[in-house]
């Protein structure tokens, strides 16, 4: 006797793996033809089409399954700090560079940039989230960086690539640029002021000159970007300053980063986010002395914005997975879907997953036209305003979803667990609810 002949299997619903992000989603469609972004259909399109694919989900599914370790030492004992990751995380950081969506804010001046970027962060986050990590911080160092036309003139290509280059060499080698962002310390991450690592000038010092930092940074992700930029109190004023640190010196050599250890996270499980020392590190000041905070911040605003999308890209995922479960399910003779409660479950999560889909789109909008007063003013209230309400939405939303699915939700099988234990990350990184509520006041 075989296992299966005790009883047919039937009942039972896939889960969607096989579907187009944008043409089964006119919400968003509607929000690229408000902004004229049409120029950019055809790539999103196709970009949609291959991320809703079995093949893109699977490498979803690897990347968290496998997460990064750190490597610390080679065979003979060498200090190596390597951070190893499965294949699907490059693929997938591969398959996002493609559409050239970590410079298309910057690198071009055609209206729709934002919404038509906006779209391809949202479809991307819809099948994984991890990867938006370093494709975030890189987007949003592009407008800090710019303005330093000496190290602009390094790194600009490699910024706006369209490739992807997992290696671990020196900058002047590498054909594609990934950058993060040091701020969190032991002490306080909220409060940046508190910040104890040390910047010291190697030379005149000023802006564009080099320093040697000393101290630490507790939460430290993607450790193995080319470069971080870094919050540090610069010696002997004690103003605060803010710092390329490359992860390779122009030397040649390994930068002075000590990658202590991974932390073993909730979610986020691709992404490696670690803890750093600075052992004498060497940086390049960017912007003034004494202007470090509102620097690293101006990047937080493009970051806080990436948080709003990418939850908007969970619920959107959650939700359509309670869709197609609940139309083909049976219960009490019926589809799940036709049942009066259960519809009141799934009208509520479209209609919050389009509410926060739309308030994330029209975010980056305002981003696009910050030179206009009005649209300026909205951006700075409404970044911080919709960084709290949609993240933490998300939250109880994706759970909400998964009971949809039943026990099915619960398994591991499903995306759903992986997507709640994603989920409260962007509440909490980028500043969390309450300095949100501050921000806005
Ligand atoms: C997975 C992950 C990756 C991360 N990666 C990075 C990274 O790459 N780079 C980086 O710099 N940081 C990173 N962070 C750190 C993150 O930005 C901080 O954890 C976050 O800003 C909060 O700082 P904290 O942990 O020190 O908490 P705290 O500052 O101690 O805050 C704790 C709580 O108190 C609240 N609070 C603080 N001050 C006030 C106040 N005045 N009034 C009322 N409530 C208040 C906060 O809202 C929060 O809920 C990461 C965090 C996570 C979880």
């Amino acid at each position: 006797m075989h296992l299966w002949d005790t009883h047919d299997i039937h009942n039972q619903v896939d889960e969607l793996r096989d579907y187009h992000l944008l043409q089964s989603d006119p919400a968003l469609q509607d929000a690229l033809r408000r902004v004229g972004a049409q120029a950019w259909w055809p790539q999103l399109d196709a970009y949609a089409q291959t991320l809703g694919q079995p093949a893109t989900w699977a490498l979803a599914e690897q990347a968290n399954r496998h997460g990064p370790q750190l490597q610390r030492f080679d065979a003979r004992g060498r200090l190596d700090e390597r951070v190893d990751f499965h294949p699907a995380w490059h693929g997938l950081l591969a398959l996002y560079r493609q559409q050239g969506l970590v410079g298309l804010p910057f690198d071009t001046a055609q209206p729709g940039r934002f919404s038509a970027w906006a779209a391809g962060f949202y479809l991307h986050g819809q099948v994984e989230q991890g990867t938006l990590c370093p494709a975030t911080m890189t987007t949003a160092a592009i407008p800090l960086l710019r303005r330093e036309p000496a190290l602009w003139a390094q790194v600009q290509a490699g910024l706006f690539s369209r490739s992807h280059d997992p290696r671990d060499v020196p900058l002047a080698e590498k054909t594609a640029l990934w950058v993060g962002m040091g701020m969190t310390e032991k002490q306080g991450g909220s409060d940046v002021r508190a910040n104890t690592t040390t910047a010291t000038p190697l030379g005149t010092g000023g802006r564009g000159g080099a320093y040697r930092l000393r101290g630490h940074k507790w939460f430290f992700s993607a450790p193995t970007s080319d470069a971080h930029l870094v919050v540090a109190r610069v010696a002997p004023d004690d103003g605060i300053g803010c710092f390329w640190v490359p992860r390779w010196r122009p030397d040649g050599t390994r930068n002075a980063i000590r990658i202590l250890q991974l932390k073993d996270k909730l979610g986020n499980r691709s992404n490696a986010s670690s803890e750093v020392e600075f052992q004498d590190a060497w940086g390049l000041l960017i912007g003034e002395v004494g202007r470090g905070i509102p620097t690293i911040l101006e990047m937080a605003s493009q970051t806080r914005l990436n948080c709003v999308l990418g939850s908007a890209a969970m619920l959107r995922t959650a939700t359509v997975q309670a869709l197609a479960y609940a139309r083909q399910r049976q219960a009490f003779g019926q589809s799940l879907a036709t049942h009066g409660l259960m519809r009141s479950v799934l009208v509520d999560l479209a209609l919050e997953s389009e509410a926060a889909m739309t308030l994330g789109m029209r975010l980056a909008q305002a981003f696009e036209h910050d030179a206009q007063p009005l649209e300026r003013s909205w951006k700075r209230i409404l970044t911080p305003a919709a960084k709290f309400w949609v993240c933490k939405r998300a939250i109880p939303c994706v759970a909400e979803a998964m009971e949809v699915l039943g026990g099915n939700g619960y398994v591991e099988t499903s995306v759903m667990p992986r997507l709640l234990r994603e989920a409260p990350v962007n509440s909490i990184w980028e500043g969390a609810g309450n300095i949100m509520c501050l921000d806005v006041l």
